[in-house]
């Protein structure tokens, strides 16, 4: 009898301590690992990450790069733009990116658009063209900018002859929620980084969480504004500094005015916005460039998201309650 009573004992500890190790098994295990997808630099860190993860997530990375690219012949994309007013069957994902889009596209008033594209189509950000479309192109475009007129069936997307669409303003948005939704409950934290989105899952192994820093739009690559800290969520910034040239003393940059067809000249040169749907806060994040700062923070109030936006004068802005929120360290 007392053999058996000792017997549970020992096995009610031994319970005990596996329930201890249970989420606690974390042992800040760190695997890290870079790639190039979306014309950007994709650094992921996990931590107690089960074996070929990784690997899982470079595969969705190819998966969705051949879905959403523009410039991949035969994605989704690519079929929409040279489908000439006729409908086009596309996957599950990117109606749900075009159906956020048409969402931030109304509630922006159309600074957001996807259907942009015959416009970005006259500039050259990357290839060192350095060159500016003629008033007769820009004259040519912009009526086939207008994300109302995409129609969204159950599985198609139509759009008028001539119109094209460009996700480069939401897709990673839409990756980065995908992936997050990959690791979740299979890592004891995670910061998946693809160029500026930035989604952060779990916490640090110290049982901190994950801090996220904020670019200096006035400083170098790698130069930080402020810090915050984020519990599974993304943090994404969009600024006049990733991509552009200078002609004549102006800045022109990637961030389109759907309505001139120009870089935004708003008054801001980033905005970070941080919720739980990075593709939201992706597509949030450009309309508020092209917005500028009053419009911005009026976006973000009816829609009800958190941002800091930084001034082209260095000025830093907040929505209400920002900095308690995520502990906004050197502003
Ligand atoms: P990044 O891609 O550098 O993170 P953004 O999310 O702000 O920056 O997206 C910029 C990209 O979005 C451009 O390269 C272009 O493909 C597209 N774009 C440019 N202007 C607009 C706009 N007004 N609305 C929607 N997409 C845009
Ligand atoms: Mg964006």
């Amino acid at each position: 009898m007392r053999k058996r009573k000792t017997l549970i004992a020992l096995l009610l500890c031994l319970a005990l301590l596996c329930g201890c190790a249970g989420p606690a098994a974390a042992k800040g295990e760190r695997t890290s690992g870079v790639g190039f997808y979306f014309d950007t630099v994709v650094t992921i860190t996990l931590y107690d990450a089960p074996e070929g993860l990784l690997e899982e997530i470079w595969a969705a990375c190819a998966r969705y790069e051949n879905l959403l690219s523009k410039t991949i012949a035969g994605s989704d994309v690519d079929r929409v733009n040279q489908a000439q007013g006729e409908p086009v069957q596309v996957s599950a994902d990117t109606r749900a990116i075009l159906r956020m889009a048409l969402a931030i596209s109304e509630a922006s008033g159309g600074a957001f658009s996807v259907t942009i594209a015959p416009v970005t189509a006259l500039w050259d950000f990357t290839g060192g063209t350095q060159r500016m479309p003629t008033a007769e192109e820009l004259a040519e475009t912009l009526p086939l900018v207008g994300d109302s007129r995409m129609t969204l069936g159950e599985d198609t997307v139509t759009l008028p002859a001539g119109m094209q669409i460009d996700l480069g303003g939401i897709a990673k948005g839409y990756i980065a929620d995908r992936v997050a939704e990959l690791v979740r409950g299979r890592v004891s934290g995670a910061v998946l980084n693809f160029g500026g989105n930035v989604y952060t899952v779990g916490e640090k192994p110290d049982g901190s969480a994950f801090r996220v820093g904020i670019r200096d739009p006035q400083g170098d690559e790698g130069s930080y504004r402020c810090v915050v800290e984020v519990h599974d969520d993304s943090v994404v910034t969009s600024g006049i500094y990733e991509r552009f040239f200078e002609l004549d003393g102006v800045r022109y940059h990637h961030i389109l005015d759907p309505v001139t067809g120009i870089s935004a000249d708003s008054d801001l040169a980033g905005a970070t916005i941080i919720s739980h749907s990075s593709m939201e806060a992706d597509a949030v994040a450009t309309a508020c460039i092209v917005k500028g700062s009053e419009g911005a923070l009026e976006l973000l109030d009816t829609l009800g998201l958190d941002g800091l936006l930084i001034t082209r004068d260095g000025v830093v802005l907040t929505t209400e309650g920002f900095a308690e929120k995520y502990n906004l360290q050197g502003n």
